[in-house]
């Protein structure tokens, strides 16, 4: 095509200093719509100096936001909230043409997110220290938390929205400054949400974003002037960082892979559980971390199989902007062709697939990088199917005698995202949820991710740090607690005159 005529792709903005700056980058990638593979926009990897700027942006900024009353800081967040939600089609639009997934799907997520900017909102009785009197004789003790100076948000592609909202609002709601690295799959839904939250009153340096890829994420590992860092990502990135990050003395969390299993017993409600397992196995096709990747059916329950793979079957597979589609593309060739890989090691290793969901034809979205759900059944650890994270609509179905068996079971896997148990009796539930080492239980729900006032809990393998990315303990993650141990002379008293604390 004559360069004269060649439509102008858009290029994704860095920002910095409350300014959105084209990259001087040499080093950049295309974001596909993954239903069309359609080139929506072009993603710098930032370089070193951008990071610097962006760094240095927010160090600046920490100086005054720090200083900011609370309560002009809860307000940015009660504007903040609802801009998001009057542009919230538009939003969940660009989500779907980046990302694939479904657009009620894309709005959903996006209001996941919403519900924390609404807890930064209440930051005014969320960042309370502690007072006591009289600790000792004309001694006070109180607490501080303290915001810390720049944090660093690095995210996953899979909620391109709700994850770097969970990060940034519960951050600069208390007292810090942000420097936001989202994933260069489906960077360009979070730069609208900058764009409203300048609109909202976030200051110049207070948020800034940087893209990029492996070198940007190791140079705010190794950033001096970046004190602490959320990740969310995969297990092998996450360990990577969270090892090269504690080395330079940051505060990290990462939240990271899962294998979720979904317990059925015998005496659960069949059509509810079975339709909630199906959706939360195969919905946003399988790409959530807390998508229920394998079901583990407890004796009589191993009769439903059939059931199972029936309502797999009828699941609608196509564009995410399509009325009535279940599940859509998955974000890129690659994953397409890794997902399709595990599925034919399945066969070869043993499990029976009982619906394989490869290449469907999907009319009018030809090259997009569609699986349909897929079921396995006799899976067993140690099959690639079992032991991995497919991060695809891939239903693994394993068998057992009892919930003993169950809970053994799930233990031994070392994840400790997400975990279901289908049934009607209370006592099975109860077994299950003091049992179960697994952060997030869900009795009679398929995806249990806590609402905005709680906190992602994930466990054992799936985190790493100790503090979890939203809610109570963002707080706690994003300042430091400072005890402060006062004492006031009073020159018409008498005092002793060491300074030993008399406990008569
Ligand atoms: P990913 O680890 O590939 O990418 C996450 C981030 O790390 C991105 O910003 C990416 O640019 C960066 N990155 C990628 N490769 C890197 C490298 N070699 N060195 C440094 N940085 C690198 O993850 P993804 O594929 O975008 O997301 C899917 C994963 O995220 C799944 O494993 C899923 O379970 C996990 N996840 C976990 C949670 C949770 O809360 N536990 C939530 C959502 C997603």
């Amino acid at each position: 095509m004559d360069a004269a005529v060649t439509p102008k792709v858009a290029t994704v903005k860095l920002l910095i200093n409350g300014e959105f700056v084209e990259s001087r980058s040499s080093e950049w990638h295309d974001v596909l719509n993954p239903a069309t593979q359609e080139v929506l926009a072009r993603v710098p990897f930032a370089t070193q100096d951008e990071l610097d700027a962006a760094v240095a942006a927010a160090r600046e900024a920490f100086k005054t936001w720090r200083k900011v009353p609370i309560q002009t800081r809860a307000r940015v967040f009660l504007k903040y909230q609802q801009l998001i939600r009057e542009n919230l089609k538009e939003l969940a639009a660009i989500l779907t043409a980046e990302h694939g997934k479904t657009l009620p799907d894309a709005e959903g997520g996006i209001l996941r997110g919403v519900e924390v900017v609404e807890h930064a909102s209440g930051i005014g009785n969320l960042q309370l220290g502690e007072y006591a009197s009289t600790v000792a004789g004309g001694i006070d003790t109180h607490t501080i938390l303290e915001p810390l100076g720049v944090c660093a948000g690095i995210t996953p592609f899979n909620f391109p929205a709700m994850i770097p909202l969970w990060q940034f609002p519960m951050a600069i709601a208390t007292g810090n400054t942000f420097v936001l690295k989202p994933s260069e799959h489906d960077p360009m839904v979070v730069m609208r949400l900058a764009e409203l939250a300048l609109e909202a009153g976030i200051p110049p340096g207070v948020l800034n974003i940087v893209h990029g890829g492996p070198d940007i994420v190791n140079g705010i590992c190794d950033h001096p002037d970046i004190q602490a860092i959320s990740f969310v990502g995969s297990t092998r990135v996450g360990k990577h960082v969270y090892d090269r990050a504690i080395v330079t003395g940051k505060r990290v969390q990462c939240g990271v892979g899962a294998k979720n299993h979904a317990v059925v017993m015998p005496d659960a409600s069949k059509e509810q559980s079975l339709g909630a397992i199906a959706g939360a196995a195969f919905g946003a096709a399988g790409q959530r971390c807390m998508a229920i990747s394998v079901a583990v059916l407890v004796g009589e329950a191993q009769k439903w199989i059939p059931d199972l793979v029936a309502i797999a079957r009828k699941m609608k597979v196509s564009a995410g902007t399509v009325d009535g589609a279940d599940l859509g593309p998955l974000i890129s060739a690659a994953a397409k062709a890794r997902v399709e890989g595990l599925i034919e090691s399945g066969g070869k290793e043993g499990a029976k697939v009982e619906l394989d969901g490869t290449k469907p034809q999907i009319e009018g979205f030809e090259k997009g990088n569609f699986v349909g759900p897929t079921v396995f059944s006799g899976v067993k650890p140690g099959m690639s199917v079992y032991d991995q994270e497919i991060f695809g609509p891939v239903l693994s179905i394993v068998s057992v005698d009892d919930l003993d068996e169950a809970i053994a079971f799930i233990n031994a896997n070392p994840n400790g995202n997400g975990t279901a148990i289908f049934t009607s009796s209370g006592a099975a539930a109860r077994q299950f949820q003091d049992e179960i080492k697994v952060g997030q239980v869900g009795i009679n729900l398929p995806v249990p991710v806590p609402v905005s006032m709680f906190t992602f809990t994930g466990s054992r393998a799936s985190s790493m740090g100790d503090l979890g990315p939203y809610g109570k303990q963002a707080v706690l993650f994003f300042t430091q607690t400072k005890t402060v141990i006062s004492r006031w002379f009073d020159d018409d008293v008498a005092h002793p005159m060491n300074t030993t604390i008399s406990m008569k």
